[in-house]
């Protein structure tokens, strides 16, 4: 019989337990994002069981719907996919976070159109660490500018750094490519971007890697939800 989404759920958090444990990373460190970008409402509502307070989706249609749908329950929406500038006035309304800040256009426009009302949106930088053509994200050089031009703005706040490294690595590589991420983190913290404590890394195949070197967002979709068509 296949595990139920609440039964993996807390397998994962299970997982991230352990590994908080024998990485020396304080007890409850790491954020369990479930991505269910893809899946269906009865998946979010299966997690919810479980006590899931953190969903992150890359399709801002889709991600609309369910928002709607699941408004009484007061959820965390993560906005993890790339962002079109036509999009920015919906993420801002709609969103807690943001993780896939590539450029100042879009910060720009996201800080004018968060909504007063709200908390400002917590915003990550994605960084493309292994210059990869076909993925999103700044160079490791280009991190200091950006987040001086992010950590101006005042209706969205520099909450720290996510990638997503190319497929295919060993243990070994994923981590050095992690601990690559949490040294950039570690030089704006201390720049003086004192928010900037976030490292969005790690997902069902690496999560490991990514606690051991830092992660305090894993973001896990395949491991709860199941494949994706
Ligand atoms: C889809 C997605 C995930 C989840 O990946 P899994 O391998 O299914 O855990 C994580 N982060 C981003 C940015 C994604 O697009």
């Amino acid at each position: 019989m296949t595990a139920s989404i609440p039964e993996k759920i807390r397998e994962v958090r299970h997982q991230i337990s352990h590994f908080e444990k024998i990485y020396q990373r304080p007890q409850g460190s790491v954020m369990l994002l479930a991505v269910s970008k893809t899946h269906p409402l009865e998946s979010i509502l299966q997690a919810l069981e479980c006590g899931q307070q953190s969903f992150g989706e890359n399709y801002l249609q889709e991600a609309l719907e369910k928002i709607q749908a699941l408004a009484l329950y007061n959820l965390d929406w993560h906005f993890i996919g790339p962002i079109q500038s036509n999009k920015t006035k919906a993420i801002a309304e709609n969103f807690s976070w943001v993780h896939s800040i590539d450029r100042s256009k879009i910060a720009i426009r996201l800080n004018e159109q968060r909504p007063a009302t709200l908390p400002p949106l917590k915003v990550l930088l994605q960084v493309n660490l292994d210059d990869e053509k076909s993925k999103a994200g700044i160079k490791l050089q280009e991190i200091p500018k950006l987040a001086k031009e992010v950590h101006r703005l005042t209706n969205i706040e520099l909450a720290g750094l996510m990638t997503i490294p190319a497929p295919g690595k060993s243990f070994a590589e994923q981590r050095a490519s992690f601990h690559k991420l949490a040294r950039a983190r570690d030089e704006l913290l201390a720049g003086g971007i004192s928010t900037c404590r976030h490292l969005s890394m790690g997902m069902s195949g690496d999560k490991e890697a990514a606690i051991a070197e830092g992660s305090t967002i894993v973001r896990i979709g395949t491991d709860i939800f199941g494949a994706r068509n």
